[in-house]
């Protein structure tokens, strides 16, 4: 997959995500979902993307 994509997340924000120095994949928030409840998604933040398909490579 590209290492730069941009995702939605569940709660509506859209992230560019990208790889951290551990291989993690992080996105950082571009747009704030409408309906979001997650106060450290504000513009501009870091997150670590959940689930398993971002789950560093064994
Ligand atoms: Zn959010």
């Amino acid at each position: 997959m590209s290492d730069n994509l941009q995702k939605a997340l569940p709660c509506g924000c859209l992230v560019d995500t990208h790889r951290d120095f551990l291989g993690r994949v992080v996105g950082t928030i571009v747009t704030r979902g409408e309906q979001c409840p997650r106060t450290e998604h504000a513009s501009g933040q870091v997150v670590i993307m959940p689930g398993r398909e971002h789950a560093r490579p064994e």
